[in-house]
């Protein structure tokens, strides 16, 4: 029997990437989606398919799915600096209650959820590589603790379904990824420096540039979000890739990776931008047999390759995102 499987943010990055993988392993798929942050066309390829329906809905409200329902992957989420400040309190809403009406719907369905979670549990972390045993260092105010505080409380409540109702959780800590369909103009940086490699300008890099980061291709996420899925892990579990460097030495690849001639401009550092970031891996390494298998290089190619197929208009328009209408005052 065909097994049914709900992806919230499906229309985003990663969670378009998950519906792919669940599409071509013959699961029917619910994407489900507000378009906020996500975009139509990173799914619209899949909308012919037999195994394949799109529902439009917020998951803050009630979230109805008719029928059986074997699994639910929660990705719905603003996942970027610049979204957290556009859209706190719908970053909140989203890890807070949409999470809890998901696992109110897992365990009417009696289904297996497992819900995105972040590097961003570890805050600027004092620890370095981060383990999943590190409690983290969050400033809950500041501008990321909207994030932070509502994936921190998304894995609370999580738990809490688990020990209480018994319900079968799996959490993965993801840490930074890319790969083809990041958004152009969210402010991370790696779309943030192709589009500016691809426009002619100059490369912005944010303080010194001495902070650290880690970044895990696309297709390696998947297949380690995959493998947790099927697992019987409860605890939290890092995804990433260990391979570190400096956002600097990281501006100066791309400079290489697309031949520009435009040079490394300094700006301030936001405020509370993790200082270094790398997961430890031994976990998923142990319980799921995975790590990482796309090096930087081919990954990177792969992701300049999909930015430079987009048009010119896409190129140098601003944040295409109109936020507004989705804000009740
Ligand atoms: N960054 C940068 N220039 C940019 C955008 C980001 O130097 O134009 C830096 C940012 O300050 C951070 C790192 O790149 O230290 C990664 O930022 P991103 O927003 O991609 O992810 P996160 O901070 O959530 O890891």
């Amino acid at each position: 029997m065909t097994k049914k499987i709900l992806i919230t943010g499906a229309a985003g990055f990663l969670g378009s990437h998950l519906c792919d993988r669940f599409v071509n392993e013959e699961f029917h798929v619910i994407a489900m989606d507000n378009l906020i942050t996500g975009d139509l066309k990173n799914i619209q390829h899949l909308f012919d398919l037999p195994n394949f329906e799109f529902y439009h809905h917020d998951v803050t409200k009630f979230v109805h799915v008719p029928g059986k329902l074997d699994y639910i992957l929660h990705f719905a989420s603003p996942a970027s600096p610049i979204d957290y400040l556009k859209i706190p309190i719908q970053t909140l809403k989203v890890g807070s209650l949409g999470t809890h009406n998901l696992l109110g719907l897992a365990k009417e369905k009696k289904a297996i959820i497992l819900i995105a979670s972040t590097s961003e549990v570890y805050g600027d972390p004092l620890v370095h590589p981060q383990s999943e045993e590190y409690y983290g260092n969050v400033n809950a105010i500041g501008p990321r603790g909207v994030y932070d505080e509502a994936k921190r409380f998304q894995e609370s409540i999580t738990m809490a379904y688990h020990r209480f109702h018994g319900l079968e959780t799996r959490i993965a800590r993801i840490f930074n990824t890319y790969g083809p369909r990041m958004r152009l103009n969210d402010g991370r940086v790696i779309p943030a420096f192709i589009g500016q490699a691809l426009r002619g300008e100059d490369l912005t890099v944010f303080g010194d540039g001495l902070q650290t980061r880690s970044f895990c291709y696309v297709s390696d996420q998947v297949e380690g979000i995959y493998r947790l899925l099927f697992s019987n892990c409860v605890e939290p579990i890092n995804i990433g890739n260990p391979d570190e460097l400096t956002i600097l030495d990281f501006a100066n690849e791309i400079i290489k990776l697309t031949g520009t001639s435009q040079k490394i401009v300094f700006k301030p550092l936001p405020q509370d931008d993790p200082l270094q970031r790398q997961p430890d891996i031994a976990k998923a390494k142990k319980v799921l047999g995975w790590e990482p298998q796309v090096s930087r290089s081919d990954g990177m190619a792969a992701t300049y390759n999909y930015f430079k197929q987009l048009s010119k208009e896409e190129l140098f328009k601003s944040e295409h995102k109109d936020f507004s209408k989705h804000i009740r005052r």
